[in-house]
Parts: C-alpha cells; structure tokens; sequence
C-alpha cells in the first residue's frame, strides 16, 4: 500500500474510527480518505486526528455519486450496524448495502484498488450450525426487521463476490461477529452499551427474554488487528472475525456488574422479534490464514472500555 491514499467509509463510526488509527499507524507512507454521512457516525471518533495532516475527512452519502480520484484501498464499513439503527433507518440500510457497496467496487475497479468489506454475522441469521464456520450459509429471516441488516450485507457479499468473478477486482470480506469497546455508542440500544451505562446509572439492567441467548463479544483491538491482517491476504471468500468465547446475556450483566461495582438490579423485558438465540465464531480459518486470535478477555475489554462509558455519564448529564 506504498503512499497511496486509503479510502475508509463509515470512518465516523466505532469500527471506522479505530480502523483508521490503525491504519495511519501502521502504514506510515498512506494518507487515509475518511467519508461519512454521520448518520450514526461521530466526528467526536476523529476529533484526536485534527492536526494529522495525512488524515481527511469528507461528510459524503456513498450512495451518491463522488469520485474521491485515485485510492489504493477501500475499506467499505459504511452502514448502520445496531438494531435500533437499523431499524430506524431500514431504507437507507438496505440502500448502503447495495448502491453504496456497488458504488464503492466501481470505484476499486476504476482504480485497481484494494477492496476489504465489513460484513456480518447476521449472514448467519438465527443459526442451526453452531459454532458458525464461513461454509455456512445462515437462517435469515428476508422480512423480519432484522432483514434490511441482515439482506443488506448478504447483498454486499454477493456484490463483492461478483466484482471479483467477474471483473478481476482484489476483494475481501470480514464477517465480524459482536464487538465492544471505547467509542461504541452509548445510546445505540445494543446489550454492552445499554449494560454499561445502566450499571453506571444505578439502573436495571434490561435482559430481553430470559437472557439465556448467547453472543460473543470481541474487544476492539483485537478485531481490528485481524481486519489489518485479512487486508493484506489474498483470501477473497469471507472470514469470520470475533471472539470464541460464548456467554449468555445473564453472564454479561454479571460481568458488567462486577466491573463497574454497581449493584443495579436485573430486570427482564420481551424479547425483541428474531433476536438470534446463539452466536459464536468458529475462528479456524482465521487462525490458519491470518495467524490471529482474540487476547483480551471480556472481563479485561469490559475494563479498558469504563472510562470511556464513564465520560459518556458525564457528558450526558451536564
Ligand atoms: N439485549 C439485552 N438487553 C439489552 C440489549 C440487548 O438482553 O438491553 C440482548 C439482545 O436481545 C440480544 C443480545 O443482547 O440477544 C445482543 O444484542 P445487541 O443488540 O447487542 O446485538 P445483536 O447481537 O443482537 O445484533
């Protein structure tokens, strides 16, 4: 990637922002194109990179027609990604996903970049095969409310698949399982920042269902040196990143409660429509090609991100 400018959509959001501090860090001779319609994004995610002057940002749709001229990479992140996003924002989910990806493979086409896309393990919907491997094709639902996510990058995958088939384009897709840390929106409504700043408030802390669900929760750092890693491979059928270690929701609330020494109560609530009764990454393939695994536990993650979640307390309540 010799001095050429690296595109990164979505660069506003959580996944976005530290993939693109990672990138300025490890690839010194690179300037890093950063695009976001701040939909669910937050320039307060780039305000450390004010005085880098190899780091730009430009508020863009990417549905919409632009040409940023020529880039060596494009990492296409670009979406929104908790459900209470993507639901409030079902159309321009779905839009993102097609239009937006389509638009962004043009454009590694026209310039013979390096693609890398964010995608998920909602392909997997409510599965049957557990843990998931890449060879699974999932149980999605294509008209529940999960469908405008979970279709949307299902399409990308296609899109991404058929740019490489067809026409020759370098590509690669992540599918990340569930992943936490500093910069995560307090107010997205999903379970780790919901916990943490209910743990902080002396709230309840609100498990849907009968929290016996499971999902597995990657701390940031370590899905972020994979996706560094899965950049430079040449492995062009998606890879699952995440971290393999399984609890349930009611594990959670107990790990956030002994991290943030608040003695909130548990609560139950209803169990949102389609919520996916298990999750968890077979990480083989990802060990094998890209020599990586997870070293943080969710313990340890679940420290290193209080003191972010503690300011968004106070930022909130002045
Ligand atoms: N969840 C919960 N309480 C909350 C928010 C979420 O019990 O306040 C559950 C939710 O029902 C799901 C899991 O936590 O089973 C993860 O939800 P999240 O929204 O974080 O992401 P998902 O993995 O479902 O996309």
């Amino acid at each position: 990637m010799k001095q050429k400018k690296i595109l990164v959509t979505g660069a506003a959001g959580f996944l976005g922002s530290h993939l693109t501090d990672a990138l300025l860090a490890q690839f010194p001779g690179n300037s890093v194109l950063g695009i976001d319609d701040l939909s669910t994004g937050n320039l307060a995610n780039l305000a450390h990179l004010a005085g880098e002057p190899r780091f730009t940002f430009l508020n863009q749709d990417i549905t919409l027609p632009f040409d940023p001229g020529p880039v060596g990479y494009i990492f296409n992140f670009a979406s929104p990604a908790s459900p209470v996003d993507y639901d409030r924002l079902g159309p321009e989910t779905l839009l993102v996903g097609s239009a937006g990806t389509i638009h962004m493979l043009n454009l590694a086409r026209k310039y013979s970049a390096g693609f890398l896309q964010a995608s998920t393990s909602e392909c997997y919907g409510d599965p049957e095969v557990h843990p998931q491997v890449e060879t699974y094709w999932g149980r999605v639902n294509p008209i529940g409310p999960r469908s405008v996510y979970d279709e949307s990058k299902r399409f990308s995958e296609a899109a991404v698949t058929a740019w490489h088939r067809y026409y020759g384009v370098d590509t690669r897709m992540v599918r990340i399982f569930n992943t936490y840390g500093p910069r995560l929106q307090a107010n997205d409504g999903r379970v780790i920042s919901n916990f943490m700043m209910q743990a902080l408030r002396g709230e309840p802390l609100t498990v849907y269902g009968d929290g016996l669900q499971t999902r597995s929760f990657c701390y940031v750092s370590d899905l972020i040196a994979g996706i560094v890693r899965l950049s430079q491979s040449a492995e062009h059928t998606p890879v699952n990143l995440g971290n393999p270690t399984e609890f349930t929701m009611l594990e959670c609330a107990q790990e956030i409660l002994s991290v943030t020494g608040s003695k909130s109560a548990i609560v139950h609530q209803p169990l949102p429509k389609d919520d996916p009764t298990r999750r968890r990454p077979d990480i083989a393939k990802a060990r094998a090609l890209l020599g990586w695994e997870p070293t943080v536990a969710l313990r340890e993650g679940l420290q290193k991100s209080l003191a972010y979640f503690q300011a968004c307390l106070a930022a909130a309540s002045k």
